[in-house]
């Protein structure tokens, strides 16, 4: 029954890929399997001291951080990004979260974490937009790993936004924009910050080191959707 009722939802309105347009079959979820495949991946977590760990070594305490897919301005993938963040559609962060859920589940990158929480965004920017995106990435890999998601995150202060910006300028835009407001949900836990995407680290950076000063005892780990090169 169930699936006759998809079948005429299907029939009045098909599901299709976000990213190519085709019509979605019954297994799959907001991207087709052609189009997951393709995603470029950076298989960071394989590497020993991979590029994202270069960019928080010796600045912020952390087990392990990497960046999933390559980044590339004008690439789909890019374009499914900007309809995620601006366009109205969450569910491919949320899609895009449980790919990056499942692969790195398999490959051990969650291992000795406890909870996951998206980078919080302040609650006015959140009102305009309706949703956080970040959120919806969490929540994904919570989904194919199992982890909950905790809330214990907040930023407490807006910041410009930050795209034209040099990492100092970023860094000092951002200066106390995020607060541990349940730290007692966070002691002695592995936490995973997830971030959409990382272009010079600020972000995930200012976040551990608010975490790491709040929390001395929570391990951190820092996973962005997607990372630039
Ligand atoms: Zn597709």
């Amino acid at each position: 029954m169930k699936g006759i009722l998809s079948d005429i939802a299907g029939f009045f309105m098909p599901r299709t890929c976000h990213m190519c347009g085709c019509t979605l079959r019954e297994s799959e979820r907001t991207l087709c399997v052609r189009c997951v495949e393709t995603l470029p991946r950076s298989l960071y977590h394989r590497m020993p001291l991979n590029p994202m760990e270069r960019r928080f070594a010796g600045i912020v305490p952390f087990v392990r951080a990497t960046g999933h897919f390559i980044y590339s301005r004008n690439s789909e993938l890019a374009a499914a990004i900007h309809d995620m963040k601006y366009r109205g559609f969450p569910s491919v962060g949320h899609r895009l979260g449980e790919i990056v859920g499942e692969e790195l589940h398999m490959a051990g990158f969650f291992s000795g974490a406890d909870c996951v929480a998206g980078v919080p965004m302040h609650w006015w920017k959140q009102a305009r937009r309706g949703y956080n995106q970040t959120d919806f990435i969490a929540r994904g890999i919570a989904e194919a790993t199992g982890l909950p998601v905790v809330d214990a995150l907040e930023a407490s202060r807006s910041h410009k936004t930050q795209t034209a910006m040099t990492l100092e300028q970023r860094l000092a835009n951002l200066a106390g924009s995020f607060r541990v407001k349940d730290p007692d949900a966070l002691r002695g836990k592995g936490l995973v910050i997830v971030d959409d995407v990382c272009t010079t680290g600020s972000t995930l950076r200012s976040l551990a080191a608010e975490v790491a000063a709040a929390v001395p005892d929570c391990q951190i780990y820092l996973l962005s959707l997607c990372v630039t090169v």
